[in-house]
């Protein structure tokens, strides 16, 4: 298949998004490396089943993403990273002048700052092996802003950058870095910002999803996980060697409005 040979580390893994790319993975041949900072039987018995489902070598690592030692020892026992894929994210919606300096930090760690570090710990893995992939899980919203989200904006559009700066200091090397940029995707991160939500605009479940969630996704649909895994195939395709150093949107047709 595709990625036989090759091994994947996703950030974040053990739900949502990057655990739908594991899968995605898995099914193209990739060893995969999953993660989160729990180290619960549930998160193990995920990489068995993939393992068992796809052949492939599957391995649960704990690791927080929130600290930049956890994060390059995430790729250090990981031994190997020929595709690296920093999805690992949180949001916090509030008002600036309300907006908690923690959840600010923690925004900023994960979503961003842990990127520096796996991409920092990856790259020699990916020099020595001849070969490698970059693929940051950005968003919409690190091409674009909406209110309430000051750190996940700040941090999507820190990640947008660096992955620019990640192709260039690999340009003449057969690395590659780029941004998947996904609209909505109805996944725990989503459905737990619904309730404040509907909170914060006095509506009911139906009229947030369809009138704020998807009001800038005109599709008026969901993307998918597997859609998403789809194109981080791609990216990590011999199809895709050139292209580097960019964004792949995956919303709808949000960032045409
Ligand atoms: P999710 O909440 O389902 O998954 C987030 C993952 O990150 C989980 O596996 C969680 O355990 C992990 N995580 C959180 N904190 C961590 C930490 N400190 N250390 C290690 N892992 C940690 O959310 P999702 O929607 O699947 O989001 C995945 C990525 O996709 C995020 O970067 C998010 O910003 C991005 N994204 C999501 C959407 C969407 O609509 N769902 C849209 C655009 C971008």
């Amino acid at each position: 298949m595709a990625l036989n040979g090759k091994t994947a580390v996703i950030t974040g893994s053990n739900s949502g998004i990057g655990l739908g790319i594991a899968w995605e993975m898995a099914k193209a041949g990739a060893n995969v490396v999953l993660n989160s900072f729990t180290d619960r039987d549930e998160d193990h018995a995920i990489a068995e089943e993939i393992a068992k489902e796809t052949g492939v070598t599957a391995r649960y690592i704990k690791a927080d993403m929130s600290d930049g030692e956890e994060c390059r020892a995430l790729i250090e026992k990981s031994g190997v990273c020929d595709i690296l894929i920093n999805n690992a994210g949180i949001q916090n919606v509030d008002p600036i002048e309300k907006f908690p300096t923690e959840k600010w930090d923690a925004v900023i760690a994960i979503n961003m700052s842990s990127s520096f570090h796996t991409t920092a710990a990856a790259l020699p893995m990916m020099r020595k092996a001849g070969w490698g992939r970059v693929i940051n899980i950005a968003s919409a919203h690190g091409l674009t802003a909406s209110p309430y989200k000051s750190a996940y904006v700040a941090a999507k559009h820190g990640v947008v950058g660096m992955t620019k700066v990640v192709a260039l200091e690999t340009a003449e090397e057969p690395i590659t870095a780029n941004a998947i940029c996904p609209g909505y995707v109805l996944t725990p991160l989503v459905e737990k910002q619904i309730p404040d939500t509907m909170k914060e605009y006095n509506m009911d479940r139906e009229t947030v999803v369809r009138d704020i969630l998807l009001a800038r996704q005109p599709s008026k649909e969901f993307a998918t996980v597997e859609q998403l895994g789809g194109v981080a195939i791609f990216l990590a395709s011999d199809a895709a060697a050139q292209i580097t150093g960019t964004t792949i949107s995956v919303d709808g047709g949000w960032t045409a409005l």
